[in-house]
């Protein structure tokens, strides 16, 4: 390999500066994998990390750091001790890895594990892959004669998405409400949907309510046209009872709380959107008790869900042309971050 190879890259220095520079493309080790960038997703947790004032990050993002987590790619390089895999291989590549040996992965909960491996900074052109990700499965081939590479990108959020339907035991005829219809809450439609269950989809946006009725959604609330938002979900259900499952995919404390008094009694709410770290609720205790509430918060995704996923994505079962509204070039960043910041279309594929 020459000692000098270099790549162009989104770089992320801190709030609202993120800007295009040339990098030195990753160095792989003999358990590694170098991956050549053929889309890259944005992701509602891009604007959060690109607006988010101050210096509070995730410990494992480390700026200056190229952005974005979300990516499907050719397999360019593999490392000696890797075997399995050809160059040239399409794969998608999750942005995280579980370790396979602390107490949360024995027992089956990945997405808690103690020594998660995560791997951001897929706006450029090559990305490494560490054995953790890997040994795991989470870097998964897939046919190009079925999935577009863009397609495959969405593998990451879906997977997240999919563990969260699953937690939520949604049964044939039951009613969900979902509050929220960006992109993340679009995908609970397209999966509730297909789970065979009456949804009810709250947004303050028009346009991606709009879409929430493409893609199945029952009825569609618009949170700013209503005075009661709690009142106008519960008159959509059987004796206004109330929501079987309800469901938050924002991010909002305050939304967290309205989505808890949606659900019936003995209903299960899932807190699924994730607030600022410090944040807290308040909630009544006649309603978690007399009104046995189940209500659980369900984080990132394990490889089982990753697997199942891309097989979802594969057997073109997620309308992934509501997904993905816009392609651009790595060149056109100015664009990217416009459509990233101003919430225009759904996710954008960025192709370098
Ligand atoms: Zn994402
Ligand atoms: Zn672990």
């Amino acid at each position: 390999m020459s000692a000098k190879r270099t790549m162009r890259a989104a770089m992320f220095h801190g709030p609202k500066n993120v800007v295009l520079e040339d990098t030195e493309i990753p160095l792989i080790n003999d358990d590694e994998i170098l991956v050549k960038v053929k889309a890259a997703t944005t992701c509602g947790t891009d604007r959060k990390l690109y607006l988010r004032p101050g210096k509070k990050y995730p410990s494992y993002f480390k700026p200056p750091t190229i952005f974005g987590h979300e990516i499907a790619g050719e397999i360019y390089e593999i490392g000696k001790n890797v075997s399995g895999y050809e160059v040239g291989q399409p794969v998608f590549v999750h942005d995280s890895g579980p370790c396979l040996k602390c107490f949360y992965c024995k027992i089956g909960r990945h997405s808690l594990c103690e020594n998660i491996t995560w791997n951001w900074g897929t706006w450029t052109e090559y990305l490494r892959v560490p054995k953790e990700i890997i040994q795991c499965g989470n870097m998964v081939p897939f046919d190009t004669k079925k999935l577009s590479f863009a397609e495959a990108a969405l593998t990451e959020p879906l997977s997240c998405v999919l563990m969260g339907v699953e937690r939520s035991n949604i049964g044939l005829g039951d009613t969900v409400v979902i509050n929220g219809a960006g992109p993340i809450g679009l995908f609970w439609t397209n999966l509730v949907r297909n789970k065979g269950a009456k949804i009810i989809q709250v947004d303050i946006k028009q346009d991606r309510l709009d879409l929430a009725k493409k893609l199945g959604a029952d009825i569609v609330l618009n949170a700013k046209d209503e005075q009661d938002i709690i009142q106008a979900v519960k008159d959509h259900t059987d004796e206004g009872r109330g929501a079987d499952i309800a469901v938050e995919a924002i991010g909002y404390p305050e939304t967290w709380e309205t989505t808890i008094k949606m659900a019936r009694k003995g209903g299960l709410v899932n807190l699924f959107g994730g607030p600022p770290p410090t944040s807290s609720i308040s909630i009544n205790t006649s309603l978690l008790h007399y009104n046995e509430l189940t209500i659980i918060g369900v984080f990132h995704t394990t490889p089982r869900y990753v697997q199942a996923a891309i097989n979802l994505l594969a057997n073109r079962k997620i309308n992934t042309d509501i997904f993905i509204t816009e392609h651009l070039k790595l060149d056109e960043l100015d664009k990217i971050l416009d459509n990233l910041v101003n919430q225009k279309g759904i996710k954008t594929a960025i192709i370098p």
